[in-house]
């Protein structure tokens, strides 16, 4: 009888543990979302970010963190009505990031940063997880909404990374608008590059990295980026940026990088970076967090908070990612006071974030 009741008890136990196991991954982490409420339908979900860097609620006026959070909900709702309706996730990507590139609130599109010379240079890319193809351009002056170009370039070309004015000759061919550079200007970038400029100035020589890092690290970036799962589970992933204030030299960032600042595989997930490009390209970061799942077996969770919050800052780097994966499970990991973020799952549950804790 006694053996009969251990059994019992034991079995009771193994099962109450699997069950456990099972809903872990949804209370594990605020900022993951795992929750599923109807398995019999097929799941989809999309996350954003406008930028990461240091975004502080005391330098916020309620104004402008009303404007952020409202072209973040338009943005995402764009995407997520796509991937409702059955659209591609990397329709929903594109689109979504259209959104933000045409706002001036984000450093992309028309809210681009300056370059020294005060010009804008704006670099995007685009992966599609399915096939593992993928569209990039780096140092475009003309183009409205890059992403659409780096779409082009993955769907229209023989190549994944075009840039400058071949760019464009091809954006031309492909029939894209050529815009005037001056539709990209707005007052608050020119003068963060003003400031930028009287910094270096009066500071340090521009040339002396160690030095130059203190403005780096404390200016915001403002990159824009997307990483959307369709109900058919493909993963597609795009970021656009306008670079950082004050590069010079035709610098580019990890934006434009595939591996760095964008990467996507059905395998395992679809990831957009914002940071400190040169570090995010040194540590690849999105294929680095795609690698620690495909080869490591790691969830995207673990792999994104090792890549974020040990791997960049050991480098010395800054910034964050969001990223989605096969089941529909949501990151948004940053090491830097805030990130501009939101996602919204197969239920149309929808999280707004700006600053850290939230
Ligand atoms: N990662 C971008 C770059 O380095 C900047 C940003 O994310 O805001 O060009």
């Amino acid at each position: 009888m006694n053996r009969i009741l251990t059994l019992l008890i034991g079995f009771l136990t193994l099962f109450s543990c699997e069950n456990v196991n099972k809903t872990d991954p949804a209370t594990s982490n605020s900022d993951t979302n795992s929750e599923k409420i109807d398995e019999t339908q097929p799941t989809f979900g999309i996350v954003i970010h406008g930028g990461a860097g240091t975004i502080l609620k005391e330098n916020m006026s309620d104004s402008l963190e009303t404007a952020y959070k409202q072209k973040l909900e338009e943005a995402i709702r764009i995407g997520h009505d796509i991937l409702k309706s059955g659209g591609t996730a990397m329709e929903a990507v594109t689109k979504t990031i259209n959104v933000m590139e045409d706002s001036p609130l984000f450093n992309a599109g028309k809210g681009a940063v300056f370059t020294h010379e005060e010009t804008n240079e704006l670099d995007a890319s685009v992966m599609d997880g399915a096939t593992l193809n993928a569209g990039a351009v780096a140092g475009v002056t003309k183009i409205k909404n890059p992403i659409d170009l780096a779409l082009q370039v993955m769907t229209n070309s023989p190549h994944v990374l075009l840039a400058g004015e071949g760019a464009e000759l091809f954006a031309s061919e492909r029939g894209f608008e050529m815009m005037d550079p001056s539709y990209f200007y707005t007052e608050n970038r020119f003068q963060a590059l003003q400031k930028v400029k009287q910094k270096e100035a009066t500071s340090v020589s521009s040339l002396n990295l160690q030095a130059y890092d203190p403005f780096i690290k404390n200016s915001k970036f403002g990159t824009v980026g997307c990483a959307a799962l369709d109900k058919n589970g493909n993963l597609a992933a795009g970021t656009s940026t306008g670079g950082m204030t004050n590069k010079r030299w035709n610098r580019i960032g990890d934006a434009p990088i595939i591996g760095a600042g964008t990467y996507a595989n059905n395998a395992t997930c679809a990831v957009s970076s914002t940071g400190w490009g040169e570090y995010f390209i040194r540590a690849m970061v999105a294929h680095d967090i795609s690698a620690m799942m495909e080869y490591k077996g790691v969830t995207l969770e673990e792999a994104a908070v090792e890549v974020i919050q040990t791997k960049v800052p050991e480098l010395g780097g800054n910034g964050g990612i969001v990223a989605i994966d096969t089941n529909g499970n949501v990151t948004m990991e940053f090491n830097t006071a805030g990130m501009y973020r939101a996602h919204m799952n197969a239920e149309g549950k929808l999280v707004v974030g700006i600053y850290g804790e939230e």
